[in-house]
Formats: structure tokens, C-alpha cells, sequence
């Protein structure tokens, strides 16, 4: 088939997830292979793949060792079911997680998306409470911003108002709590910030205790929301502040898990030990869905009865604890020790660090937050008052087509540019990158900057 045909079709036939397809029909695209970093489209254009294909590339695209997973695997099964039974790979891979995530988070739930992953910790934070008997323990303290997935339960602890706003009718209430955004914060002080947002945080866990399951957090960073990194100090006071109000922590690793941050998980940059945490992303190197909800052994516990007491956890999908993907992902495991994968992000984090100070001499980049391979750019029409841009003038979106055009692939989170290239990036190949984003940068900001100050005039 002829590409313009494909694309012809693609127009015709496709609804594409969080796309308005009127953007799409203007600028379609359609990749037909990767190697590495690079992914190619069906007209031969490569691009570096800056957002590790949405925040699940670990080791490039066509990893050998993972590819072979997959085909051995293929020779004893594809799939067969885990509801009551279980499978090799499924069984192998629960013993790594258990031993690669903090002590204490002993089981292991497994789904096939990041948003089914945080459904799962939901109901089981909720029933948790239930099976002991506790009735009133049933609302979500979620952060603002805080994004976990877009089923309609992870909707509801999520608060990105741009993407959830519309369903609102249809969610259950949590309670938001401001996210510590320092940025943002009048006081520009990470440490005034982190305290007042503990404070708050801890006068809606006094006021609610007695009607809260779990408090909902992504681990370090917020992602969706803008790339937004925590103070130091704030992820290890919110988690003293749910063991003294008795109420779960949820943690979400799906975008920060498997060395994203240069920890295998962020939480560790912190030592703390969530009640629940939910993974997914990276877990197969970006390969096949699987994603997946650890629980400590008390929760557990609180479900482990006869049938007929009914505490069991009513939740399941089809192709839970799938052999194909739970095979890649141990590949994927063994890949990060043969691979001392943790150790090159720390060490090519700083030199991220360091290659990524080009960017604040531009003129309209108003803040750079940077944990290990999670980078967010922020773009503000005024550096020094931090005024945003116009919504309508697009600026992130159009940043990343002059990406695109010079050869880079990525999706801002409105005017904060992501950067978060596969964790086996080259030096040489971060440093392409970056200089691809700087142009880009650079051009449309000051083409959208002159367009406004001209209508001023
Ligand atoms: C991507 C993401 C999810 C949702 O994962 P899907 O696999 O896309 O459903 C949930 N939480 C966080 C923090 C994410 O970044």
C-alpha cells in the first residue's frame, strides 16, 4: 500500500487517543519502525524518539534480548488465564517485583495498563477498609494536577482540570490538596512551599480522617500535569502524615518506575514504602501492556478468607498476567544488572543536567525540572513575571511540530515541553536532542511572542 494511501485510510478509519483529529488531519503521521532511539515513518523520515514512545522506552526499540523473549516464549504460549491459575513468567516476574520494589510490598496484582493498575488500588484501598469492617473510610485525597490514568476511577483522583474537567458528572469526589509546585508558589522557596503544602495536607487528613481510604500521589514528579518535581522533603512527609492518620498511601511509579529517575523507583529517592503502589510503563521495556498493583502483606491479609465472607477482590481483566508480556518484562529486569541500567541514568542525568543549562538563556523559558531521564520544559511569554503564554496560541503544540519537522518526537503537556528519551540514550544522541528542542524552542516562542506584541500594537 502506497503511503498516502495509508495516511488516506488512517483519515478515514482511526479515532487516536487524546488527539483532536482535526490537529491530526493536518499533520498525520504513521511510523513503520524503530531502531534505537530512532523511530521511521512510511515516508523514510527518521526521528529521535524524545518521549521514549510516551514514557515506556527503556533500552531502544529492537533490543535483541527482548525480541528473543518474546519469540521463545511464543514457542511454549502466547496466553492462557490467571484468574485462579497461574503461569510461568506471571509467577517469576511477582518474586523480582517483590524484590526490586521498597521491603514490605509482598504482592503482586497485575493488569495491562497504567489506569487499570490505579482502578485496582482504588477498590482495593476501598475494600481494605470494608473487609475489616470500617464502613465510613471511602473518599481519595488526590493532589492537584495529579494525573493517574484516564478510566473513569483513576479520573476521579485525577485533577488536570484540562483533561478531566468534562467528566466531572461522572466521577466519584476526592479531596484535592495543593500540590507543591515551587515554581509556581508566590514564595519561590522550596522549603516555605513543601511546608505549606504538608500543612494543608495534613488539616484535610485531620478533618476527613475518619472518612478516608488512601491519599493518591505520583511518586516525586508529576507527570501529565507539567513534569512538576516535589521539594526534597515533601514525599516522606506526606507518607508520616497517612501513618498518622491512618489512611492508605497510593503511591503511583507508573511514569517514574523501572530507573525513569535514576532510582529504580523514585520513591527511594526518599526512602519511603507506600501501602500500595501501582506500575506499569517501563515494566516491559516498553514492549507489550503489563502493568501492575503491589500490596503489602496486611492488605492482603484483610481479603484472605473463606469464598462465602465475601472479602474477595472482585476485579480481573482478560488478559491479566499475560506469558508474552510477563516474559519481555523479565527480560527487561535482566537487562537493567547486565546492563548496570541505574548507574548510566545517574551518570548521564548529570551531564542532562549540565547540556540542559543552554536553555535558560532563552528568553522565553520560564522554568527546567529534571529528575534523572524526566525532563519538563516550561515556556512563559514573560520570564520575569512568569505570565503564561495564551492558551489559544498553542505554543507547546507548535514547539513540538518544529520538532517533529527537524526530526524529534515528543507531546508537551501545554506549554511545558517533555524530554524523556529512552534510558539507553546516547551522550552524543542527548545532546542531538537538545539542540533539536533549543531550535525549536527558541523560534516558535519568539515567532508566537512577536505575533502577540504585534496585535498589542
Ligand atoms: C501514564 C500514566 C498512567 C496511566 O497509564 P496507562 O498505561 O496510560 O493507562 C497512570 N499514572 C501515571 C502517573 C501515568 O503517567
Amino acid at each position: 500500500m502506497s503511503n498516502s494511501e495509508l495516511i488516506e485510510k488512517s483519515k478515514r478509519h482511526l479515532w487516536l487517543p487524546f488527539t483532536q483529529m482535526k490537529d491530526y488531519d493536518r499533520n498525520p503521521l504513521i511510523i513503520e519502525s524503530g531502531q534505537g532511539v530512532i523511530l521511521k515513518d512510511t515516508e523514510g523520515k527518521s526521528y529521535y524518539d524524545g518521549f521514549s514512545s510516551v514514557w515506556l522506552n527503556v533500552h531502544g526499540h529492537q533490543k535483541k534480548e527482548l525480541n528473543e523473549a518474546i519469540c521463545s516464549q511464543l514457542d511454549k504460549i502466547a496466553h492462557s488465564t490467571l484468574l485462579g491459575m497461574t503461569n510461568q513468567p506471571a509467577t517469576e516476574l511477582a518474586e523480582q517485583l517483590v524484590h526490586i520494589t521498597p521491603d514490605g510490598l509482598n504482592r503482586i496484582f497485575y493488569s495491562d495498563s497504567g489506569a487499570e493498575a490505579v482502578e485496582i488500588a482504588l477498590k482495593m484501598a476501598f475494600q481494605y477498609w470494608r473487609n475489616q469492617g470500617v464502613t465510613g473510610k471511602n473518599k481519595f485525597v488526590t493532589m492537584k494536577d495529579g494525573y493517574h490514568g484516564d478510566t473513569i476511577g483513576a479520573v476521579s483522583v485525577g485533577a488536570v482540570d484540562i483533561f478531566h474537567h468534562v467528566y466531572h458528572p461522572l466521577t466519584f469526589d476526592s479531596i484535592p490538596v495543593p500540590f507543591p509546585y515551587v515554581y509556581r508558589h508566590p514564595s519561590g522557596d522550596p522549603e516555605t512551599c513543601k511546608n505549606e503544602c504538608l500543612l494543608e495536607l495534613e488539616r484535610t487528613l485531620d478533618q476527613h480522617q475518619d472518612e478516608l481510604a488512601a491519599v493518591t500521589v505520583e511518586s516525586m514528579m508529576q507527570g501529565a500535569g507539567g513534569m512538576r518535581l516535589m521539594p526534597h522533603g515533601y514525599l516522606a512527609g506526606v507518607e508520616a502524615l497517612c501513618k498518622k492518620y491512618n489512611v492508605l498511601l497510593i503511591l503511583d511509579e507508573v511514569a517514574t518506575g523501572f530507573g525513569r529517575t535514576g532510582k529504580m523507583f523514585a520513591c527511594e529517592h526518599e526512602d519511603v514504602t507506600p501501602d500500595i503502589m501501582t506500575i506499569g510503563k517501563g515494566i516491559t521495556g516498553g514492549y507489550l501492556p503489563i502493568a501492575a498493583t503491589l500490596s503489602t502483606e496486611q492488605i492482603y491479609e484483610a481479603f484472605y478468607d473463606d469464598y462465602t465472607n465475601m472479602k474477595t477482590l472482585f476485579h480481573g481483566h482478560s488478559y491479566t498476567g499475560n506469558q508474552l508480556g510477563c516474559a519481555v518484562a523479565l527480560a527487561n529486569l535482566d537487562l537493567f544488572k547486565k546492563e548496570q541500567v541505574i548507574t548510566r541514568v545517574q551518570e548521564n542525568s548529570k551531564y542532562l543536567y549540565r547540556e540542559l543549562e543552554c536553555f535558560n538563556k532563552l528568553e522565553h523559558v520560564g522554568d527546567i525540572r529534571q529528575l534523572g531521564f524526566m525532563v519538563g520544559i516550561e515556556l512563559v511569554k514573560n520570564k520575569q513575571t512568569k505570565e503564561p503564554f495564551p492558551f489559544e496560541k498553542r505554543v507547546g503544540y507548535d514547539v513540538s511540530l518544529k520538532m517533529r519537522q527537524l526530526g524529534m518526537l515528543t507531546r508537551p503537556v501545554g506549554d511545558t515541553i517533555v524530554f524523556m528519551p529512552p534510558l539507553s540514550s546516547k551522550r552524543q544522541e542527548l545532546r542531538e536532542m537538545i539542540k533539536i528542542m533549543e531550535a525549536s524552542i527558541q523560534q516558535i516562542t519568539e515567532e508566537k511572542y512577536a505575533q502577540l506584541e504585534t496585535i498589542k500594537k
